[in-house]
Parts: C-alpha cells; sequence; structure tokens
C-alpha cells in the first residue's frame, strides 16, 4: 500500500491521552519519558473527540498548541500524534489541518443496507474466505464460509465503504502518507469475533485504507471510568486470535505491517492488561491504548489533595455533576452503570477530608472508601468544570505541581507500568 518509509509511523507501544482542559500535556508527556527511561518507546497520543470539543467548546488546535508547547519544552525528540478520534465526514473539518491521526468511526453505519450486488461482488472476490481457514497462533481452524462471509459483508460493508469516503477527504485535504488512519467500530452493541474481523479487514483492504489501528468492539463492558467487566479468558482468547487475525490480514491482504490493535478503554481497564501483555509477548505484537477521562480525573484528586480552594472547588464539581446527573449521563448510557443509590448527597461530600473525597475517586478498588458511581458520573462530568470557566482553569494553573504528579503518576504507574513494562 505504497511506501511507508517516509510516511506517519505509528511506533509499535503508543499511548492515547486525553486533555480534556488542555493543561496536562507536560503532564501526560512526563509519563512516556519515564517510560523512555524505562528502556520502552511509548509514543503519545493526544485523542480528543469532537464530542468532546463540542461539550467542553474547545477547538483542535487548542489540543495542537497544547501538545506542541509539552514537546519542545520537554525536548522529547521521538514521534508524537494528535488525534481526531471518533470523527466521521461531517465532523472531520475541523480537525483537518491541526491533527495527523484520524479515528475514522463508522459504528453508526453497522448494519445500514448496502446494495446487493456489492455484497455479491465482495463475496466473490473473496474465495479464500468460503472455507475455514487455519490462522497460525490460532487454535483450531477459524470457521468462515461463503454464508457467513455474505453476512458479515452484508452488516459491515456500508460502514467500511464510509471509511472509504471519509478517508479519501482527509486525504485529499492532508496528502498521502502524511497522517494515521483508524477505523474504528467500538461504540455499538455487539462486539466482533476474529472471523468477523478477517472479513472487515479483507473489506478494508478492498477500499485501499491503510489503516495503522482498528479499534473493534471486544467482548465484555467497557464503562467510563472502571474497570473491565466481563469474561476475562474470552477477552484474553479473543484478544489474542483478533492479534493472530490482524497479522495474517497483514500478509494476505497487504494492509500496513505495523498494522495493530487499539483499545479504547474508556480509561482504566487493569484487570485485562495482563492478557493484553501476554499477547503482546506471543506474538510480538503492538498495540495502541486510548485513554482519555483518567486524566480529568485526576485534575480533581489533584485539586483536593491541594486542600482548602482546591478542594472546595472538587466538592462544587461534584455537587453540580450530582445536580445534572441526568443531564450528564444521558450521552453515555450505553457506557456507564451508576448506581444513584451509591452516589452520596453534596451536603454529605461537603462534610469529607481531602483524604476521604480522594479515596473515594481514586481508581484503587482495594480501598473501601472507593466508590464506582462516584468516580463514572465525575467522569462524565467533565462539562460542569467546562462551565465553571476560569474558575475551573485557575486553579488548574494554581495548583500545577500537585495535579501534574497525579497525572504523570497515574499514567505510568496504572498503565504503561502493567502493560509495557512488566515482565
Ligand atoms: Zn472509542
Amino acid at each position: 500500500m505504497g511506501d511507508m518509509s517516509k510516511a506517519s509511523v505509528l511506533g509499535k507501544y503508543s499511548l492515547g491521552v486525553g486533555d480534556r482542559f488542555a493543561h496536562q500535556a507536560e503532564a501526560q508527556l512526563q509519563a512516556c519519558i519515564d517510560a523512555a527511561r524505562h528502556g520502552v518507546e511509548v509514543i503519545p497520543v493526544w485523542n480528543k473527540s469532537n464530542r468532546e470539543h463540542t461539550i467542553i467548546g474547545s477547538e483542535p488546535a487548542n489540543t495542537r498548541a497544547a501538545a506542541d508547547a509539552a514537546v519542545k519544552k520537554l525536548g522529547w525528540d521521538k514521534p508524537y500524534f494528535l488525534d481526531a478520534d471518533h470523527i466521521n465526514f461531517d465532523t472531520v473539518d475541523r480537525f483537518l489541518k491541526p491533527c495527523d491521526f484520524y479515528t475514522i468511526d463508522v459504528a453508526d453505519l453497522i448494519g445500514k443496507p448496502i446494495d446487493k450486488a456489492e455484497v455479491s461482488a465482495f463475496v466473490a472476490r473473496h474465495e479464500e474466505l468460503h472455507h475455514a481457514l487455519q490462522i497460525p497462533g490460532i487454535e483450531g481452524t477459524v470457521e468462515l464460509g461463503r454464508e457467513f462471509v455474505t453476512r458479515v459483508a452484508d452488516k459491515y460493508l456500508a460502514a467500511i465503504k464510509e471509511a472509504g469516503r471519509i478517508f479519501r477527504k482527509i486525504e485529499k485535504a492532508k496528502g498521502s502518507g502524511t497522517f494515521i488512519t483508524e477505523v474504528s467500530m467500538d461504540e455499538t452493541d455487539t462486539p466482533q469475533i476474529p472471523a468477523e474481523l478477517l472479513v472487515i479487514l479483507a473489506a478494508i483492504a478492498d477500499e485501499k485504507i491503510p489503516i495503522q489501528t482498528i479499534a473493534p468492539k471486544f467482548t465484555g463492558r467497557f464503562n467510563k471510568g472502571v474497570d473491565y467487566q466481563g469474561n476475562l479468558e474470552q477477552f484474553s482468547r479473543e484478544f489474542s486470535d483478533d492479534i493472530a487475525t490482524i497479522a495474517f490480514a497483514v500478509s494476505r491482504y497487504g494492509l500496513p505491517t505495523n498494522l495493530k490493535l487499539s483499545v479504547h478503554s474508556g480509561s482504566d481497564k487493569f484487570s485485562i492488561y495482563r492478557p493484553i501483555r501476554e499477547a503482546l509477548k506471543k506474538f510480538d505484537a503492538g498495540v495502541h491504548l486510548k485513554t482519555a477521562g483518567t486524566t480529568w480525573l485526576e485534575e480533581l484528586i489533584g485539586l483536593a489533595e491541594a486542600g482548602n480552594e482546591g478542594l472546595q472547588l472538587a466538592k462544587q464539581v461534584y455537587a453540580n455533576a450530582f445536580a445534572k446527573r441526568e443531564e450528564l449521563c444521558a450521552p453515555y448510557a450505553a457506557v456507564i452503570d451508576i448506581d444513584p443509590k451509591r452516589l452520596p448527597t453534596p451536603q454529605e461530600v461537603n462534610e469529607w477530608t481531602a483524604a476521604k473525597f480522594i479515596a473515594t475517586l481514586r481508581h484503587d478498588p482495594q480501598n473501601a472508601s472507593f466508590n464506582s458511581s462516584v468516580r463514572q458520573l465525575l467522569h462524565v462530568g467533565f462539562k460542569v468544570a467546562a462551565k465553571m470557566g476560569d474558575g475551573y482553569l485557575n486553579l488548574l494553573s494554581k495548583f500545577e505541581p500537585v495535579i501534574a504528579k497525579n497525572v504523570t503518576e497515574n499514567l505510568f504507574e496504572r498503565h504503561i507500568k502493567p502493560l509495557f513494562l512488566e515482565a
């Protein structure tokens, strides 16, 4: 798929970081610098979705400025990228100039009707998928077949055609090979099994989209801000089989050789880090892990740790989020499980010490005070901080050191270490 040697290439390990208020780029980059000191190159990718920009009222150019400034100040000499996360044909425009990584989200088009002739042509073109396949690294055979391929094509072809249309729009604006392309299908209800992933990759190759990352929907629940919920054994097997499938598709369909999985974690999926690390090792494969909201929660933790007005502000954010909980949760209904009975009233929270506030919010499931409902509500509650405007931003600047410490430590200790540094 063209000469990749001079083009934008995403390294083997990369970490998506989200910086909702464009104040933590340095602290986030510091976590990658710490990783480099420990001998592992982790490429930072600042991701921010159109939805987040809209809620906050920010522009992708702000994220670009913050990332560039951090890179310059800390002397980062390795690549870094800016991800236009979850864009579509209509929302991509304002990301065209500042970004160099595009997550083309076509989940909404899954299952949309497609011309039967297109499906038949695809099925006819891919005779290699008309029977069960042996894929190196996958136990047993992968069940495919003409009927299966027809069904998968029927379900996904409209989405992949649209991904091609969006890709070509970006390519026309930016030039070939100057950006990284991801296709995401994670924000949907049904997971894609490895056999479906193979058919999807064949269709993406047909569309000539040079994807370097793909975000399927994995089995289990990826709720915002809390740990993975689901069958870990099944996740491990599917994740490993997905990597094997990608390697197979790369050689069979000529997709970019660095193509890897992108895990949209919705913050902290700690329990899947071990299976992911083991699968990466088994196949010597790379991965892109997207985090985002985890950093904004560290801002709140840092504010609380600062005490006094910082703690007051953190409590005010909770009170406002509590008051607006229904409105805040609605756009994220599919990816949160908040038990309203477990949400303390703002009056109760006002009585809390900083230590109690931090223990409730910090993602340490071993801590008896940890409250996943509070954490999820605040995870999706960044809009109330955005509404506070300078009242919020000024304290981010004032308490920068204690906030930065929490942001860096969270990314390095809880994400980078277990994923990339443990044996
Ligand atoms: Zn996502």
